[in-house]
């Protein structure tokens, strides 16, 4: 790999740090340094060059203009490379300043503290290497017409992840997560058709599929003794007709599975102008005995009315509260009120986005009631799960023979 295919662009205040990383990053053998010592230099940089720079080391705290507003007229300007920032600021200052620029579709590859130390340089570098080398498979932008092409024919399929007891280990259900077997481009996931699907009325077929789908599964399960409750993820959009509830009664009483077995989870994507027909097609649900969980608690727009409207049975607490939590002082606060009030609320509580060994031993201590992550098992094709169930069978016996 070049290293001068990075095209490098320091911008700080500071002539001391412009000059000792321009030093450091010439010793680590990258050419193309461009030093700037003001965000309105720096953004010439992105008008008059061919080859404008690809990786922007920033510093945040700048007079005039600072990282911030640099950052939003960088995207002004249709930058796509990646960043590095550069700070004295402390942990929190840094990740939301981070969250930020990710929300502007930029990646951050880290942040170095001042003053800089030569081995996290070097570190952060290699990383700058290695993205350029493998690029990101970058996001097609799929038309509605080729998705309700997919649906018609079929190429939507479901995948499932366990959701475990916290203090068991035991498998009490799953939840249905759709792909999109996409003939040419591969696996699809949802986060690059559901949206779509929503601007484009196409959300009702969609959900019917998978609701179809997860229905059969779960008499399939049944008929071979695996007890299991499914949920499906329900679109703010299915409930603003009311003819939804009726749906979702029909087509579970054709497969033959209790409501009880069901679990309809919603995420308040978007404020709802009209509230009546969820709060109409939710109330009517529940009263057919249907569970109803909240998703992603804790980034809704007003996920406490909620509550008080609508008896969930479920709470699905955020992966972002979750992963890493227990170093994470703000993220453990969020998770903590979120487990204590659906707690006093009588709700089943769900850890979303249990990654690794540390977030598991976390949300045994907590005493959360499920867990749902990459640790315990990423979705899968329907036919996976008895094999998995064998192998986390097993595994649970290890982790609790590891406990003290
Ligand atoms: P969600 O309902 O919050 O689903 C959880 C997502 O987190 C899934 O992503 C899952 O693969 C991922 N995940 C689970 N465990 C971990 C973990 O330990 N670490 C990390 N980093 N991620 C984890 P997926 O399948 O890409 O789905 C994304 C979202 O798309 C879902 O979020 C849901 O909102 C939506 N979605 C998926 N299927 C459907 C559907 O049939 N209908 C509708 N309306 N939305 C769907
Ligand atoms: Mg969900
Ligand atoms: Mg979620």
């Amino acid at each position: 790999m070049n290293k001068s295919t990075i095209r490098i662009l320091v911008l700080d205040d500071d002539s001391f740090m412009l000059k000792l990383l321009g030093h450091m990053l010439a010793g680590l053998g990258f050419t193309s340094v461009t030093t700037c010592d003001n965000g309105a230099a720096a953004l010439e940089c992105f008008s008059t060059h061919v080859n404008p720079p690809n990786l922007i080391l920033l510093d945040l705290q700048m007079p005039e203009m600072d990282g911030i507003e640099f950052v939003r007229k960088l995207v002004e300007h249709n930058y796509t490379g990646n960043l590095i920032l550069v700070s004295g600021e402390d942990e929190r200052v840094l990740k939301m300043a981070e969250k930020l620029i990710q929300a502007h579709r930029i990646t951050v590859l880290g942040h170095l503290n001042k003053p800089v130390l030569l081995a996290r340089l070097t570190e952060l570098m290699e990383k700058s290497v290695h993205m350029h080398a493998a690029p990101q498979s970058t996001m097609h932008a799929y038309s509605a017409d080729e998705l309700r092409t997919a649906i018609d024919a079929g190429e939507l399929v479901n995948h499932y992840q366990p959701k475990v007891a916290v203090t068991t280990g035991a498998i009490v259900g799953v939840e249905t997560l759709v792909r999109w077997r996409h003939p040419v481009d591969g696996m699809v996931f949802p986060d690059q058709f559901i949206d779509i699907a929503e601007d484009h009325g196409l959300i009702d077929d969609l959900t019917r599929v998978v609701l179809q789908g997860a229905l059969a599964q779960s008499k399939a399960w049944q008929q071979a003794g695996l007890r299991l409750r499914v949920a499906v993820n329900v679109s703010m959009h299915n409930l603003s007709s009311v003819a939804f509830a009726d749906f979702v009664a029909g087509a579970a009483s054709a497969a033959g599975v209790a409501p009880q077995d069901i679990v309809l989870e919603v995420t308040e994507s978007q404020l709802m102008l009209d509230q009546r027909a969820p709060l109409e097609v939710l109330t009517r649900l529940r009263l057919k005995r249907f569970r109803l969980s909240i998703d992603d608690f804790g980034t809704g727009h007003s996920s406490l009315t909620q509550l008080r409207d609508i008896p969930f049975d479920e709470l699905k607490i955020d992966q972002s509260f979750v992963r890493g939590a227990w170093h994470d002082d703000t993220a453990r606060a969020i998770y903590d009120a979120s487990l204590n009030l659906g707690k006093q609320l009588g709700m089943t509580v769900v850890a979303e986005g249990v990654e690794d060994r540390d977030d598991w031993d976390f949300v045994r201590r907590t005493k959360c009631d499920l867990a749902q992550g990459f640790f315990i098992g990423r979705p899968m094709p329907a036919a996976d799960l008895p094999g998995w169930i064998e192998l986390w069978n097993a595994r649970m016996l290890q982790l609790q023979a590891d406990l003290p």
